[in-house]
């Protein structure tokens, strides 16, 4: 199959083989003929596999050759992503995929002035790729109109619908044009999202092309079982040992980046770190500057879990583990991309079993474990596996009791890390989700 065989037009087709794609990815061989003959979309690929241009590409096309000009302050597609660095990533792709057509694209965000996006957007613009925020702010102060749109992508579309974004994706939906066409695109897509997105679409394509809530499979996965205190100590004896050269790095909070990046910069490490504390032209340059091998650890919180495309990244360190399983896929699959292999190493204590449990039981997989000498835990990981056991060992008997804190202390540990039993309930795969008031959908 070619992207001629697709339907594609010429310049889009050039713009293709400018860029060296040959073939449609299995996402966008599906996804570019559906969104072609105006269907709305649910399509789930793993990370990595060409998602962008699967619904870029065809959607410059209907631009281009159906529909008004796109009028003053207005926009005729609507393409929202859950960061701002990721609406800059796939505003530079649209822009590459456009590159021979007379179609104009913007994206605008938050965190930076919106003046000249208010100036920008007086002539209007074809394609606007927007954070939900910012875009809101945008059309209150009258700066944008959406009675033109003719087509709304939701990227990364399980995080745009879940309840961090309800509230605002609620509001833009208020300024929509009932009849339009809609696509959601993600890797990840739950089962109350399946739901929703359900009620949202009109008469929609289902398109998944790999398994359900699966890493890309050229993604190398283990497990270092390590105490929580002794977790920035492995990272920097792994790095060492192994000779990273390249590796993003997912810390839980902002101030665990903090912590981490101040640590290996006292010794000497070329690490930066991004969290949302950060003003964002700081964030971007960090970003920017590992893209382009200047810095070589980036520590990050999940904001730079979704959709970036760092070419050829051959490392993820899952420092902690994310509390929701859905963001384990979207990490590591920052690696792995295009075809290309890559490795993931979690690096989990005793408290994130449940987690670890969780992410194995989305995955379908038990992630292999190593022991790092010189590292093994004191507070040992229980045994997990993919159906959602988290196996507690039998407990040794007790010693009897020399003195009265000893004993305890011991048993304290180790209950401290078998805590977690099956009995208890494992943290849920799976955000809650806002429910929309959409109102009766028009028939196209
Ligand atoms: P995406 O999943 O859209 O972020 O794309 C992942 C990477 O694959 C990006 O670097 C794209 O430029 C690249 N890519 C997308 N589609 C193709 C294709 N058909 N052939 C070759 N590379 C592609």
């Amino acid at each position: 199959m070619t992207f001629a065989t697709l339907g594609l037009i010429e310049p889009l087709l050039r713009a293709l083989e400018t860029l060296g794609y040959q073939t449609p990815t299995p996402v966008q061989a599906q996804a570019i003929p559906a969104v072609l003959a105006g269907r709305d979309l649910m399509a789930a690929a793993q990370t990595g596999t060409g998602k962008t241009a699967g619904f870029a590409v065809p959607l410059l096309q209907l631009l281009t050759l159906e529909g008004p000009k796109v009028a003053a302050n207005s926009a005729r597609a609507l393409i929202l992503c859950p960061t701002r660095e990721l609406a800059e990533q796939v505003h530079a792709s649209v822009a590459e995929y456009a590159q021979n057509l007379p179609l104009t694209t913007y994206a605008v965000y938050g965190g930076v002035s919106i003046n000249p996006q208010m100036m920008k957007l007086r002539k209007g613009v074809d394609i606007l790729v927007a954070t939900p925020g910012r875009l809101i702010d945008l059309f209150r102060q009258n700066a944008l109109k959406l009675n033109q749109l003719q087509t709304l992508v939701l990227d990364e579309a399980d995080r745009m619908l879940d309840l961090g974004f309800s509230e605002e994706l609620a509001n833009i939906y208020r300024m929509l044009p009932k009849k339009r066409q809609t696509l959601l695109f993600s890797a990840t897509f739950s089962d109350e999202i399946r739901l929703l997105a359900g009620q949202m679409l009109n008469d929609p394509l289902t398109i998944e092309v790999s398994p359900r809530n699966v890493a890309a499979n050229t993604v190398k996965q283990w497990v270092v079982p390590v105490d929580k205190k002794r977790k920035a100590e492995l990272f920097v004896h792994l790095m060492r040992k192994g000779r990273w050269k390249q590796v993003l790095v997912f810390a839980k909070t902002r101030n665990g980046v903090d912590a981490l990046v101040d640590k290996l910069q006292g010794l000497g490490i070329n690490a930066d770190g991004i969290h949302g504390d950060k003003p964002q032209a700081t964030r971007q340059r960090a970003l920017d500057r590992f893209k382009s091998s200047d810095v070589q650890i980036l520590v990050a919180t999940d904001v730079a879990a979704r959709g970036l495309d760092i070419e050829d990244l051959p490392l993820v360190v899952n420092f902690d583990l994310p509390i929701v399983a859905e963001d384990y896929i979207h990490r590591i699959g920052r690696t792995g991309r295009a075809g290309n292999t890559g490795e993931a190493i979690s690096l989990v204590c005793a408290d994130e079993v449940n987690m670890l449990s969780a992410i194995e039981m989305l995955t379908r997989q038990t992630l292999t474990r190593h022991m790092e000498q010189d590292f093994e835990p004191e507070h040992r990981v229980p045994d997990t596996d993919a159906s959602g056991q988290v196996v507690k060992k039998p407990k040794k008997p007790k010693k009897p009791k020399s003195s009265g804190g000893g004993g305890k202390r011991n048993l304290g540990k180790w209950v401290d890390s078998g805590e977690v039993t099956p009995a208890e309930p494992s943290i849920k795969p799976v955000r809650k989700v806002p429910v929309f008031n959409t109102g009766p959908r028009k028939k196209k």
